[in-house]
């Protein structure tokens, strides 16, 4: 097949490209350019109600088709994944800024590892049985809900929607997802791979729009029995909202503001790299980026001079070069907000050490949305810059005298998203990550990814976890027979 990029972009409802029903677009903007170069569905609730019913017309074939096959169609669809590797990156990268090499090393790669991986896991989905000694014999089944509802952010566009649609259309469920209408395009590009790899009409339909537009519309609709949603804090609240009093089932994973734990003891070499990565990769606009670094005091000097100075020398450029090391911030709308939280630290009273301004990328990306690696010291431990997800390439340091005072920091926060750990002393990397009030801990690493593990935030970053078993079970109902002998 042919893959292209497409002036104008089609919902994917009942098995076709279709145009939304009231004729609306939006301008789809290239952040490393400020340039309008396509146009996406401007959907709304009637559109939503059409994508219900084909997904409602597919249920019972969906539903009772053999595993064997769902598991040959999914694997179909990453094969189409790989062989579009270059056209998936190129239009990953016009939608959201990220440079390409990073997309086509992981982004996209992701994805198709995504439905591969459940693809296999419902070929080995096993349901649980209990025996009550003499009494009776439990064994629970476990079906699909019916017609579920998948809604994605922008900053991993087609990683993180198949992440939901992978497990929700391998457990025999029918999906209404939404991408973000801010990155558009790769999920319509999936929606192309689906019709090719035969996945039968209704499965998936692929509505675009906004929030407020169409992204409520699915929440609200009574016929969907689940939404798993990825986002912010703030859309998950609104969203729970809704859904909570209908009782819907809810996979909510929302912001983080993560802390890096660095203690005097770690590999420093490792450490550094790794903690130049997982501060400033895809721009800081990854939810498990590490946004607060705290630094066991004795080495704070040290560690300050020598991020400071690397950080000035990541390259802020043109996505699609390979030497760029940060991409275009996705947004003007996320770039004016970044660059008010870099205000409202200096505003706090803290002190830029690196970055803080906007860079003009001279050449075709003159008019993009480029920020450069922004290093603050000096703000007190409940500031508003300390406390609030700013998801850009900012991150303040902190100085920690003692373990305790590195758990009082790390917990400072109403997050729980993901935090990492650097130690090589085995017993207090045990010993913190036990402490620390996060879903996802790395010891001495940073986003290694084991899909089999359950994946999300504690506190205000979520709820419902995904990954692996979790997220087939969240996408099943779980039924008990009881059968006394
Ligand atoms: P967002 O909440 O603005 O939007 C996310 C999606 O929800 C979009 O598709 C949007 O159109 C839709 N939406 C917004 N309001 C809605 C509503 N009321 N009803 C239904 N749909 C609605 O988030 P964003 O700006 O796209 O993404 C950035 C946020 O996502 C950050 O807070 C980041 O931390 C978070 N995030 C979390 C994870 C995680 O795994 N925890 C992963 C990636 C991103």
């Amino acid at each position: 097949m042919n893959l292209a990029i497409p002036d104008k972009i089609s919902n994917y409802i009942g098995g076709s490209l279709q145009a939304p029903l009231g004729l609306r677009y939006l301008d789809n903007i290239n952040p490393a350019t400020g340039e309008v170069y396509s146009q996406t569905p401007d959907s709304d609730i009637t559109d939503v109600e059409e994508a219900v019913g084909a997904a409602r017309g597919a249920l019972p074939g969906w539903s009772s088709t053999p595993v064997e096959t769902r598991f040959r169609i999914l694997n179909r669809i990453a094969d189409l994944i790989e062989e579009n590797l270059d056209v998936l990156a190129l239009a990953e990268t016009t939608d959201n800024g990220k440079p390409l090499w990073l997309s086509k090393s992981v982004d996209i790669p992701r994805a198709s590892s995504n439905f591969r991986f459940f693809a296999t896991g419902i070929m080995h989905f096993a349901s649980e049985s209990h025996q009550m000694e003499h009494a009776a014999i439990n064994y629970t089944l476990r079906q699909p809900l019916g017609v579920v509802g998948c809604i994605s952010p922008w900053n991993l566009p087609l990683y993180l929607f198949s992440w939901k649609i992978a497990p929700a259309i391998a457990a025999g469920n029918c999906v209404v997802a939404k991408p973000s209408e801010v990155t558009p395009m790769t999920s319509y590009l999936l929606s192309q791979i689906c019709i090719e790899a035969g996945l039968p009409r209704g499965v998936l339909n692929i509505v675009h729009g906004t929030g407020p537009g169409c992204g409520s519309a699915i929440v609200a609709h009574p016929e969907i029995k689940a939404i798993s949603f990825t986002g912010s804090t703030r859309a998950g609240r609104e969203i729970a909202s809704v859904a909570a009093p209908m009782f819907k089932k809810l996979s909510l994973e929302l912001g983080g503001k993560n802390p890096n734990i660095i203690f005097a003891d770690c590999d420093w070499d490792k450490m550094m790299r790794t903690t130049l990565r997982s501060s400033f990769s895809n721009q800081g606009e990854i939810c498990l980026c590490g946004s607060r670094i705290l630094i066991e005091e004795s080495i704070y000097e040290k560690f300050k001079h020598e991020f400071v100075q690397r950080a000035k020398k990541l390259k802020v450029g043109d996505p699609l070069l390979d030497d760029s090391r940060q991409g275009a911030i996705v947004s003007k709308v996320h770039y004016d907000k970044v660059m008010s939280c870099i205000k409202l630290a200096e505003d706090e009273g803290g002190t830029v050490l690196a970055g803080g301004t906007s860079v003009i990328v001279p050449g075709r990306c003159e008019g993009g949305y480029f920020i450069e690696p922004t290093v603050i010291e000096g703000l007190e431990r409940h500031c508003r810059t300390n406390m609030e997800e700013i998801f850009g390439p900012v991150v303040t340091l902190q100085p920690f005298k003692t373990e305790e005072e590195a758990l009082l920091l790390a917990n400072t926060s109403e997050y729980g998203l993901s935090a990492t750990i650097w130690t090589n002393d085995v017993s207090r990397a045990h010993r913190v990550a036990s402490q620390v009030q996060s879903g996802i801990i790395w010891v001495n690493c940073w986003l290694l990814r084991d899909l089999r593990t359950p994946f999300g935030g504690m506190k205000n970053s979520g709820t419902g976890r995904e990954g692996g078993w979790d997220a087939l079970k969240f996408f099943t109902e779980p039924k008990n027979v009881c059968i006394e002998l």
